[in-house]
């Protein structure tokens, strides 16, 4: 019999959906798939050619476990001149981003203790945080994805230790202002918690400015950035991302590491050190999906019976509907009728919605949202 621990998580949302598609594709059905959160991107050419580069010359063996150092000076140097975010080496720890947020928490909380999760969230993050017998405290935030700060103010007790969330936001789009991150700052301060800020989509910002909010000098000590290679280069393969904190939290993040993942992929190192030098790629990547993005918001709008935050950031589109049918059934609906692929709003925190991964070609883009809107205009007027 398998661990209550995992017997309480949930498969990942996102990945059931993808291995559907997998299913229906092999049985020969074309299927037009919004579902999984990746770029369709091969990584660029010139950072596979030096991991190779570097496999050919040796650097096949255990690295370090918290990074090699090249990659920790690197990514220092990179979170004080794209970030503000003052940074050494011994600020950061080499891992896959997903597993980052993983030893964040482990390396935070105690069985029990309480971590505040603004909806709609991470698909993931309830799981994880569960899996860290942590306790989700869950509120949602306003029709425009702001927070309510007296509200949160009034969920904080005694247990409450982390604030948790993404900017730009998997799965809304939205890309928080620097006004609204200072006065999260504010509130993590007065409370004497950890901020988790996952910025992972950091380089896929089309409208508004990223902000971190580590660049704070009181927040230094108080939160733990998350990013990583797979958004912006194209790089989800590789497995390979980083955690940014206090030196005592990283520490602590490197000793879990050292006797669970032993060190990140020493391949997939290289590979980031040559990323970091490649602000080219981003830049190409990023104009492709801006192309998109305003394809599909254009499309969208057009759809009777479905309201949409214009999204900012990346790759995302959450449209919500006031028809009474659950997410879970318009997906499956979706996928049945018009063979769209679409990820339900609910394991996300928010229901009737539906989460549009826009990582896919126009072509894919025009097709499945004209599907979307045949699905909708045969439900009637709302
Ligand atoms: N955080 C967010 C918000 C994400 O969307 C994802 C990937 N979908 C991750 C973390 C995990 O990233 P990786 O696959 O690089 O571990």
């Amino acid at each position: 019999m398998v661990s209550q621990r995992v017997g309480n998580i949930n498969e990942s949302a996102t990945v059931s959906m993808s291995n559907r598609a997998a299913e229906l594709k092999a049985a020969g059905k074309k299927i037009y798939s919004f579902g999984i959160g990746e770029p369709d991107f091969t990584t660029p050419k010139e950072i596979i050619d030096y991991a190779y580069s570097q496999a050919l010359e040796g650097k096949t063996h255990y690295t370090p476990s918290a990074g090699i150092i090249e990659l920790r000076q690197k990514i220092a140097e990179k979170m004080k001149k794209k970030n503000g975010v003052e940074a050494a080496s011994s600020n950061v720890l080499v891992t896959p981003t997903k597993f980052s947020l993983n030893l964040a928490l482990y390396s935070i909380i105690d069985p029990g203790d309480e971590v505040l999760l603004p909806a709609p969230y991470y698909v993931s993050y309830p799981d994880i945080i569960t899996l860290n017998e942590g306790k989700t405290v869950y509120f949602d935030t306003d029709k425009d994805y702001e927070f309510d700060f007296d509200r949160m103010r009034r969920l904080v007790s005694p247990k409450t230790k982390v604030f948790m969330f993404n900017n730009p936001v998997n799965p809304t789009g939205k890309v928080y202002s620097e006004k609204t991150l200072r006065e999260l700052s504010d509130f993590i301060l007065e409370n004497n918690l950890y901020l988790l800020s996952d910025e992972i989509y950091e380089d896929l910002v089309y409208k508004g400015k990223m902000f971190s909010p580590a660049s704070i000098p009181e927040m230094r000590d108080h939160t733990v950035t998350l990013s990583g290679f797979s958004k912006s280069y194209a790089m989800t393969g590789w497995r390979i991302g980083y955690m940014v904190g206090p030196e005592d939290i990283i520490k602590a993040a490197n000793k879990v590491q050292q006797q669970t993942l032993t060190c990140a992929p020493s391949i997939s190192q290289y590979a980031a050190l040559k990323a970091l030098d490649d602000e080219q790629s981003i830049a190409v990547m990023k104009k492709e999906f801006e192309k998109r993005r305003n394809l599909t918001v254009s499309l969208l709008k057009e759809i009777d019976g479905l309201t949409l935050y214009e999204p900012e950031g990346a790759f995302y589109a959450f449209p919500g509907y006031e028809y009474n049918i659950p997410d879970s059934k318009i997906a499956m609906d979706l996928l049945d009728k018009e063979n769209v692929i679409v990820t339900p709003g609910t394991p996300f925190g928010s229901e009737k919605h539906f989460r549009i991964s826009y990582a896919t070609s126009e072509d894919v883009i025009s097709a499945g949202i004209s599907g979307i809107s045949k699905y909708f205009s045969g439900l009637g007027k709302k």
